[in-house]
């Protein structure tokens, strides 16, 4: 698939285009969040570096280099990445794999290309990257992913030319989802608006059941927090967090994506991310309320849930987070 075929990141591909069609640089990093797409795009652009006659919109996919970088078998790419059980990848390999490699000339066009993802690298890795990066052969193009510019050493970051993808929004989110037919549309909106315009975020959580049912035990407790009693709430709240106690952070963000839409429900807005649940965020006592009293109290909830993230990534104690939490959801959002 050339440029045009990948949704979103417009700038990033107009630059991409221009490198293949001008002269590209030694060194280029694509960096953004995790699933935002910065290895796809450095692929393909790896593969227009390698092409015989590459144009603005990438590689042509008919030549034999692209065949046999298609195939996996192009002799003058490599790309780095962690081994099993490998925690970083080892300063051999980048030795090995980058630097000793790199002084043989290219064995079909006139170029060799690395893809390192720097995010598997520690400080002794980037150091010896950084070797590699100083002197290149001229015909050496080296493609870097990380999340945040901030995690290469400085001395990199001076040699690289930065790449920053743009979050995507919903409506590309959502063609995204529709190209790859992930899970019920009729929850896409939801997962366009939920995935802070992110598409491997949203593919990963439409495609997946898991975070179906979790979403759907989520949607039960809240609507459940006016029903059950103060002590029946703790037993079973408290056991739903506990029993997803790894995805406490991802709970919250669900919670808190639900209180957000209570507020936009009641300034009569339109721009839900629950927009598939808007019969249970009518149902709920506190849209009852005068838009005033009912602001304040969907305040107080929603710092609720941003102090509990915050004492997650405090480590305070699990059972008095999720209580505290429970018990102040309840009261202002439910028990007037
Ligand atoms: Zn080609």
């Amino acid at each position: 698939m050339p440029f045009p075929g990948i949704i979103g990141q417009t700038a990033v591909k107009k630059r991409l285009g221009e490198a293949l069609t001008g002269q590209p640089g030694h060194a280029y990093v694509f960096t953004g969040p995790r699933g935002i797409g910065r290895r796809s795009l450095a692929m393909l652009f790896a593969q227009g570096l390698l092409c015989e006659q590459p144009d603005e919109d990438g590689p042509c996919f008919n030549c034999t280099a692209c065949h046999h970088f298609q195939n996996q078998v192009h002799p003058d790419f490599r790309r780095l990445s962690l081994e099993k059980k490998e925690k970083n990848i080892k300063v051999e390999r980048v030795r090995h794999q980058i630097s000793a490699d790199m002084s043989m000339q290219p064995q079909f066009g006139n170029r060799k290309v690395y893809l390192i993802p720097v995010d598997d690298l520690n400080e002794q890795g980037q150091n010896a990257l950084l070797k590699s990066l100083e002197e290149p052969p001229p015909y050496v193009c080296f493609l870097l992913t990380v999340e945040q510019l901030d995690r290469l050493l400085p001395t990199i970051r001076s040699r690289v030319v930065p790449l920053i993808m743009q979050r995507l929004n919903r409506e590309e989110i959502t063609a995204i989802l529709r190209e790859k037919q992930a899970g019920d549309p009729a929850a896409w909106p939801f997962y366009a608006s939920f995935s802070g315009g992110i598409p491997g975020v949203a593919v990963d959580f439409a495609g997946s059941e898991w975070f179906g049912s979790l979403r759907q035990e989520c949607l039960d407790l809240y609507d459940s927090l006016g029903q059950a009693g103060r002590a029946r709430l703790l037993t079973s709240g408290f056991d739903f967090f506990e029993r997803n106690r790894e995805q406490t952070s991802l709970l919250l963000d669900l919670l808190g994506s639900l209180i957000r839409d209570q507020m936009v429900c009641l300034t009569g807005g339109a721009d839900l991310t629950n927009s598939d649940q808007l019969d249970l965020l009518k149902r709920q006592p506190v849209y009852r309320l005068s838009s005033e009293q009912a602001r304040v109290r969907l305040d107080r909830a929603y710092l609720a849930i941003l102090s509990a993230q915050r004492g997650l990534t405090a480590n305070a104690s699990f059972e008095l987070l999720v209580c505290q939490l429970l018990l102040t959801l309840r009261k202002e959002l439910i028990h007037a």
